[in-house]
């Protein structure tokens, strides 16, 4: 069994191409809206309204909700707890280096204690940001800050995504000091020019990965499968290398853990 955290699946056409890219070996996947649908920056990614219109009719693909941190709270709080309550979405995402704001903001800590209170996760875009207009703005999506919003919403389960690349070591550390956090290894192998600059890219990330787990190897327990997949035409178009990792790097026990028991913990429970 294998459950894909991380994927930007948002139609029929990427989620045969998905399916092709795993050869089936994935059977759930998680698919993640952006917070704004007019964005330049990220135009294919569908807000939470409309990609529930197509995760509601695919039995095998989740949605997320997530939040405008730049547009009314109340309103969102409440829609989204509707939706959690409905289980129409299986935790909530926020993009911290986009919309200028620190994990540990009194509204992030809201957020927090509604992903708390229905346990479910809370999840953070952590690290580089793609930024074709360079707008945002990198120190609020260091890793370091939800270190303190881990201690602030001690009933929530946190989650970094792609593993807070290139920040690894700070992801480690703050992993390995926090029990509600989670981390997901996705996106951080794209496709490059050539072949050879992409395999080039998956040997670094192997290698920064050994090297986090030697300094931090308790959060081997605590990390997830996820690819960040959206589309083949895409540079974030792999699956296989990511299953490979987790076969890598982890034992029996661990690699159940990252391909679907965590998951099923903090996403389904
Ligand atoms: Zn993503």
């Amino acid at each position: 069994m294998i459950i894909d955290i991380h994927t930007h699946v948002c139609n029929k056409k990427i989620w045969k191409e998905y399916q092709k890219e795993s050869g089936g070996a994935v059977e759930k996947i998680i698919a993640i809206p952006y917070f704004d649908k007019n964005s330049q920056d990220i135009p294919r990614i569908p807000d939470v309204e409309e990609l529930l219109e197509f995760t509601d009719s695919e039995p095998s693909i989740f949605s997320l909700g997530s939040i405008n941190m730049d547009s009314d709270l109340e309103s969102q709080l409440a829609r989204h707890e509707e939706l959690l309550r409905e289980d129409r979405i299986v935790g909530i995402k926020l993009y911290t280096g986009y919309q200028y704001f620190y994990p540990h903001d009194e509204k992030v800590i809201r957020i927090g204690k509604l992903c708390g209170k229905y346990k479910r996760p809370l999840i953070f875009h952590i690290g580089d940001c793609f930024d074709p207009e360079d707008r945002a703005i990198l120190k609020y999506a260091h890793p370091i800050h939800i270190d303190d919003l881990a201690k602030l919403c001690p009933e929530t389960n946190i989650v970094i995504s792609h593993f807070g690349f290139p920040y690894f070591l700070e992801t480690g550390n703050v992993v390995a000091s926090n029990e509600n956090v989670y981390v997901d290894i996705s996106a951080v192998m794209v496709e490059f020019d050539t072949p050879e600059a992409t395999r080039k890219l998956q040997e670094q990330y192997r290698d920064d990965l050994r090297r986090v787990f030697t300094y931090f190897p308790i959060i081997k327990n605590r990390v997830m499968f996820g690819t960040d997949f959206a589309g083949e035409n895409t540079p974030l178009k792999f699956v296989q290398p990511y299953i490979e990792l987790i076969r890598a790097f982890l034992d029996e026990e661990q690699q159940k853990n990252a391909f679907y028991k965590l998951a099923e913990k903090l996403y389904f429970k």
